[in-house]
């Protein structure tokens, strides 16, 4: 087939893939659909790894297609790096390194379990939050639905469901301590213990080692705790965003050039950290295609929703010829 004519660089981010009906921000691509993705850009685009993004000169063809997966879910493992080798495309995972230490749950998979999901809670919900103010809200009843809400789209229907939308759009703005606090929080007000579920399950050290020595996957940083960084004093930012990077390079023994930043959330002073802590890449979640000039460390991402064949054609070829 013939390589498409054109001079973007485009680089796609995935979270899950996987099946699942919990999924408020659309995070999820089937197994099925993202094996025609890829496809489609092994058939029609050239597929690069992000590390030569920086040095690489469009071919003839001048088109550009990075992979990206955000996060480190145990389905990168077992769905997406199979797809990948069998594809021959490479691909970038970034890693919140207190997966590899701590709780692998981070605070919004635990609202999703417990308000989206079919946990039984308590009927009145009580938190404080880290200024002494308290929260109350009755949970409401459980109802089980078949089709997929999102929080992007569709209005709040079940006081669950609200109260997901407050609880997450706060817990965001708080640093990693206090997030941590109010998980706590949550986890005994609902008397469960801090395993993950199937969903929020994330990649162990060894798989993320066997994906980084096989050559295809590039590993990246995604910060320890994965806050918004611009939030938090510089002090915290630079911790953050080194730390990761130290912990990733001891576990590869191999350098880690690319950072995803945690939300897509930056500034300028926080753009300025990630370069100067060595990183060559940043990569953000403002949605775009770009030429070669564009900043390496604000890059942007087109966030892939759970499309079929033709609307992933379609979906591509806006953003590759758009100005
Ligand atoms: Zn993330």
């Amino acid at each position: 087939m013939v390589k498409r004519t054109l001079n973007k660089r485009l680089i796609l981010l995935y979270h899950h893939v996987v099946h699942t009906l919990v999924d408020p921000w659309e995070m999820a691509v089937t197994p099925e659909n993202f094996k025609d993705h890829l496809e489609v850009l092994a058939n029609e685009y050239e597929v690069l790894p992000l590390s030569k993004l920086s040095h690489h000169e469009p071919n003839s063809s001048g088109t550009s297609v990075f992979l990206t997966f955000d996060d480190a879910y145990l389905d990168n493992y077992s769905e997406v790096f199979p797809a990948l080798r069998e594809a021959h495309l490479p691909g970038s995972f970034f890693v919140a390194t207190q997966i590899l230490n701590e709780n692998p749950n981070f605070w919004w998979e635990l609202l999703e379990e417990l308000f989206l999901g079919y946990a039984a809670v308590p009927e009145l919900l009580e938190l404080k939050w880290p200024d002494g103010t308290r929260y109350r809200k009755r949970t409401g009843k459980l109802e089980m639905s078949t089709q997929p809400w999102s929080a992007w789209t569709d209005f709040p229907k079940t006081p669950r469901q609200e109260i997901y939308l407050e609880l997450s759009s706060r817990i965001k703005e708080f640093p990693p301590d206090a997030q941590k606090g109010l998980s706590g929080q949550l986890l005994s007000w609902a008397g469960r213990d801090p395993s993950p579920g199937t969903l929020a399950a994330k990649m162990a050290p060894s798989q993320l080692t066997e994906v980084h020595r096989s050559g295809l996957v590039e590993i990246g940083s995604h910060s320890v705790h994965h806050p918004a960084l611009a939030k938090l004093p510089p002090t915290i930012q630079i911790q953050e965003i080194s730390e990761s990077k130290r912990q990733l390079e001891t576990l590869l023994q191999s350098p880690v050039i690319a950072f995803a930043y945690p939300h897509g959330h930056f500034d300028n002073i926080t753009r300025s950290l990630v370069s100067k802590a060595g990183y060559k890449i940043a990569c953000t979640t403002e949605e775009g295609s770009f030429d070669a000039g564009h900043d390496p460390m604000t890059l942007p991402r087109v966030w892939v929703k759970n499309w079929t064949k033709d609307r992933f054609v379609l979906e591509l070829e806006k953003w590759v010829n758009s100005n």
